[in-house]
């Protein structure tokens, strides 16, 4: 199934610049990036996409962890795209992710962990219109 999946380069990532080397992960997986943006999260924005952890004790820090910088969303397009993406990026705590996942190489702890992904399709066809309008969405444009 043609899928396409919620990205966010975190606040850790873009401080060590490594946005490049996660994006080039992503596109030698066979990814697209369909709809690409920098922004600030506001208070509204993360307490609805990490409202179900919002009741646990670590939320405020995690909540000044992602507002610390400007993060990028992407939408990426392709076969699998969410398991795709998640097999890439590795388990939540980048102590436990393997070598090779982008966490296990590049994240420190269960919160400074690189990179957002949607973890089904249900919450990926959310996510991705949590970020883009339809008009900053160019699936169809790049098939021409
Ligand atoms: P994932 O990003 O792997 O889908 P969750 O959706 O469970 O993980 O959690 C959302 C984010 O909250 C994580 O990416 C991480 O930044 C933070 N987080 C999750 N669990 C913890 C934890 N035990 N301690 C600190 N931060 C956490
Ligand atoms: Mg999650």
């Amino acid at each position: 199934m043609v899928e396409t999946t919620l990205v966010l380069l975190k606040p850790d990532c873009i401080a060590q610049k490594h946005s490049g080397e996660v994006i080039s992960r992503f596109e030698r997986a066979g990814l697209d990036i369909v709809g690409c943006k920098m922004l600030l999260l506001s208070d509204e924005v993360l307490a609805e996409h990490y409202a179900h952890v919002a009741d646990r004790p670590f939320y405020p820090e995690l909540r000044s962890f992602m507002q610390q910088s400007p993060v990028i969303a992407l939408a990426l397009n392709g076969e699998g795209a969410v398991k795709k993406v998640r097999d890439l990026m590795g388990p939540t705590d980048s102590r436990k992710a393997a070598k090779g996942t982008i966490r296990g190489d590049l994240g420190k702890d269960a919160m400074t962990n690189v990179v957002h992904g949607s973890d089904s399709p249900e919450n990926a066809a959310i996510e991705v219109k949590r970020f883009f309008s339809d008009s900053e969405l160019f699936e169809e444009e790049l098939k021409r």
